[in-house]
């Protein structure tokens, strides 16, 4: 073994040198310190303020500087004795002394050597101890540099670990090759409990110090690495917490920054969707679309859609609804007060109250038998979805069918909406797009029911029989499914993408022409039919509804301005020319805007309209007042035409010219009306010898018929009488008697076929003051249905044969016209009776009628039948 001891005793000779040699039993002052053991070779600063000790490193101090420093085994014991003390301690070198007050001292020292005590000495006024130096065993050299190099790499760990400690400390140490010396270096550094450093102090060995030094680093290390991970996990936990928290905050700050809180926005959304109450259904996809929503960049387009989409389900009623009136005097009174006459659609109306009543009664009567409380809303729910055919009013426009809808949601205490279908090809329109298309939207039906607001409004759809005009896809169907009410609890709208219920909705529809109508949907429909008014009719409903609403709307009373019934009669007549009483409301307002200029400038102003001042409101007349014609003309007839805006007188004119037997026919005839000429023709060729016509007809003679008003396109079957009169009266110049209409089919054999549209027909002729009418004889069942006022003023003549037309309406040639009064004929005059005297005629054309297109056809009611009576 080589013998280390004395490199050993080199480095503590060295330590020492300075100092005197110390004789090995030499007595020095005693420091019993708390909680500190002094390991030679480093060095400490203790602050000392107890009474002894004080004494001990005074005397020292003023002494050799050297005094001994022990651990005191417990701290809590404050006059220790040698018990109380451990044998082993530090012989220590004052190094700096600095009294900080009387009682206390700093100083700062340096462990000298390792000292065992052998022997008290004193105790009063501070203890003084006799020591023995321990010296160190000899050690493995070999030994000790590979412990050293595991201590510094065990301590180079340990200062990654904490930075409280620092590699340069030990440098000192490990330069100096000494194991013993590294040791206690080291001990000093890591602290610890006192006992295991007073092991330390007391394990002489310096390997075996070293080793436990080893042992004691390991510790560190790993409850230092344990702390780590503890302390990751941890932070790990929270970071995860931490992370999304911080996340969502970022991202709410940018969303904010570039403007709108959405996620706000959706908190807000979301607590609607909970508050207001959808179907679930809805509620579950109004959900779903939140949840996109806010996962959704702020400000994309997609995001944009969805807002809408969502806005849209939340401002639609789902269950919202209004309570209905089921008074039915109520009702008959708001009809009544709303409108003149109509008593037809009115009794309809009351009809479906009662009908509605009886079935809440019959709900009611069930929920007792099953003994389940009647719940009052489940009740009016069961008895309002609509079971029955749908509404359906069929007029010329301005007959009151927009204005009754809205007086049926009064009388029931509903809701109002209305669309109009006119121009509807899209079902798309009616249905809506779907979400993928961009500019989406729901169908007209959802965006009335939000309007609504209700989920049991009078809905109104305007000029249903407008849609099939012109059709894309299929918006009837589409309608249908609105409108059937075994289907429309479930109506889907493609936007929506979740069915929604109509069941509630009291669906009227309106049209001018019931012939138009989808075959479909006019199946499910109950038709009422608004012919026009007739002009007493339109003077009571002027002046009692139109004349105070007009004024009503322009701010004025009834006092300001009054129109009595002859003024009003004469503005019906000389200003308006129509089925309904739009026009006349225009006049009305016309007259209102200028009395109103007129009571601004002088509040004092009372008006009256007068026959003779109306000029000065409305200008000069529109149409001429009705007159004697004189006689009647060669070639010319008066037809009556059916148009969607009521009936309407249709002229015709003939003239014969020498040509070679063609027919000219002009004035924008469709092909019925075409053939309807020729069908003329060849019967009145039939009959040549029997009308005596001349010589040259047919083959040098060419004939032209013309329906002036060419604008207007013209169809259907029903001016065939009139344009064999005009035909016949050019040819024989017998002139045709101008006061008399008709209307009319003819066969090849001359039999007269019935037409449709009598009733318009009558009040369009009654109109222009035309009192003399030539029908078919198979129409005499329709006469009941023209008014009663109309049915007294006006002569009807049945035909069955064109010759019955001949006698009833064409003169003789040059006969002198007739004298004047006309016979107040009441009943339908039978052709029979057709001789008499001619009476005077009033004026033929009206300046202008609007004309449309195709009467109805007679239809399966009244088929036309081969044959003629005639024959
Ligand atoms: P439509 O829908 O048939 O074209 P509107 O309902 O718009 O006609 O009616 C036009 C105007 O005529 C409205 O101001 C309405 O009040 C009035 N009116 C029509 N018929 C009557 C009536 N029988 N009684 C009172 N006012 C009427």
């Amino acid at each position: 073994m080589d013998t280390t001891s004395h490199g050993m005793r080199d480095d503590e000779a060295q330590e020492v040198a300075s100092q005197p040699d110390q004789p090995p039993t030499h007595a020095y002052p005693l420091a019993l310190l708390k909680g500190v053991v002094i390991f030679p070779g480093t060095s400490a600063t203790l602050s000392i303020g107890r009474e002894r000790t004080l004494e001990a490193v005074k005397s020292a101090y003023a002494d050799d500087k050297l005094f001994v420093a022990i651990a005191q085994r417990d701290d809590t014991v404050e006059e220790p004795g040698p018990e109380d003390s451990f044998e082993i301690g530090a012989l220590v070198e004052i190094k700096q002394y600095e009294e900080q007050s009387e009682q206390t001292v700093q100083v700062s020292i340096a462990g000298l050597r390792r000292v065992r005590v052998v022997a008290w000495e004193q105790r009063d006024p501070f203890a003084r101890v006799t020591v023995a130096p321990i010296e160190e065993p000899a050690f493995e050299r070999v030994a000790g540099r590979a412990l050293m190099r595991h201590a510094n790499a065990l301590f180079e760990k340990l200062s990654l670990l904490d930075r409280r400690f620092n590699v340069d400390d030990v440098a000192e140490a490990l330069q100096i090759g000494a194991p013993g010396r590294l040791a206690d270096e080291l001990a000093s550094r890591l602290g610890g409990e006192i006992a295991q450093q007073q092991d330390l102090l007391e394990t002489a060995d310096p390997l075996i110090r070293l080793e436990k030094i080893c042992v004691s680093l390991g510790n560190e290390i790993e409850i230092r690495e344990l702390e780590n991970k503890i302390r990751q996990k941890v932070r790990h936990q929270v970071d995860k917490n931490q992370r999304e928290y911080y996340l969502k905050e970022q991202l709410r700050a940018i969303q904010e920054e570039l403007g709108g809180d959405q996620a706000s926005e959706v908190r807000e959304l979301r607590e609607r969707v909970t508050q207001k109450q959808m179907t679930e259904e809805a509620r579950v996809k109004v959900s779903k679309e939140l949840d996109r929503l806010e996962r959704m960049p702020a400000h994309s387009a997609e995001q944009v859609v969805l807002r809408n989409y969502i806005d849209w389900m939340l401002a639609l009623p789902w269950s919202e609804r209004s309570d209905d009136r089921l008074d039915m005097n109520f009702a008959q009174k708001t009809l009544d007060s709303e409108h003149y006459g109509l008593e037809k659609v009115k009794e309809r109306i009351i009809e479906f109250l009662a009908v509605r009543q009886l079935r809440i009664m019959q709900a009611q009567r069930q929920a007792e038998r099953e003994g389940a409380p009647a719940n009052a809303a489940a009740l009016a729910q069961a008895a309002s979805a609509n079971k029955g055919p749908i509404l359906c009013l069929i007029g010329p426009p301005g007959v009151g069918k927009t204005s009754l809808g809205r007086s049926i949601a009064h009388a029931l205490g509903r809701q109002f909406v209305r669309i109009s279908l006119g121009g509807v090809h899209d079902e798309a329109e009616i249905r809506g797009h779907r979400r993928t298309y961009v500019g989406a939207l729901p169908g007209r039906i959802m965006q009335a029911m939000r309007s609504a607001g209700v989920v049991n409004p009078v809905f109104l759809l305007d000029e249903v029989d407008k849609l099939a005009a012109d059709y894309r896809g299929d918006p009837a169907a589409a309608l249908l499914e609105v409108l059937d009410p075994e289907q429309n609890n479930t109506f889907s709208d493609h936007y929506l993408e979740t069915p929604y219920d109509l069941s509630q909705v009291f669906f009227i529809c309106t049209g001018n022409n019931r012939y138009q109508i989808p075959r479909a949907l006019a199946d499910r429909m109950d038709i009422i039919e608004l012919p026009g008014y007739t002009e007493e009719e339109k003077v009571e409903i002027g002046r009692s509804f139109v004349l105070p609403k007009v004024l009503g709307e322009h701010g004025l009373t009834r006092s300001q301005v009054q129109a009595p019934a002859a003024a009003m009669r004469y503005i019906i007549s000389r200003y308006t020319r129509e089925a309904g009483v739009r026009g006349l409301e225009r006049q009305l307002a016309t007259i209102c805007r200028k009395a109103a200029r007129r009571i601004v400038l002088n509040p004092q102003a009372r008006i009256r309209v007068t026959e003779k001042n109306v000029e000065q409101f409305l200008g000069a007349p529109r149409y001429l007042p009705d007159r004697a014609l004189e006689i009647g003309q060669v070639g010319v007839a008066t037809g009556l035409a059916w148009t969607a805006n009521g009936g309407a007188l249709l002229p015709v004119e003939v003239v014969t010219m020498p040509g070679k037997g063609g027919l000219i026919v002009t004035g924008q005839l469709g092909d019925v009306m075409q053939e309807s000429a020729r069908a003329a023709l060849s019967y009145i060729r039939s009959r040549a010898a029997e009308l005596d016509l001349p010589e040259s007809f047919p083959s040098e003679m060419d004939i032209h018929i013309h329906l002036p008003e060419g604008a207007i396109p013209k169809d259907g079957p029903s001016a065939g009488i009139t344009m064999a009169l005009a035909i016949i009266s050019a040819l024989t110049r017998r002139p045709v008697r101008s006061d008399i209409a008709m209307t009319g089919e003819i066969t090849l054999r001359g039999r007269v076929l019935p037409i449709g549209g009598l009733k318009e027909k009558a009040l369009a002729a009654h109109r222009v003051g035309i009192r003399h009418l030539i029908v078919p004889q198979e129409n005499v069942k329709d006469l009941a249905e023209i008014p009663e006022k109309i049915r007294e003023e006006i002569h009807f003549t049945l035909a069955e044969t064109m010759t019955d037309v001949i006698r009833t309406a064409l003169l003789e040639q040059r006969e002198e016209a007739p004298g004047r009064g006309e016979p107040a004929g009441v009943e339908a005059v039978a052709a029979r009776q057709r001789n008499e005297p001619t009476p005077p005629a009033p004026d033929l054309y009206p300046l202008t009628e609007q004309m449309e297109e195709t009467p109805p056809p007679p239809l399966a009611e009244t088929p036309p039948q081969p044959g003629d009576s005639i024959g």
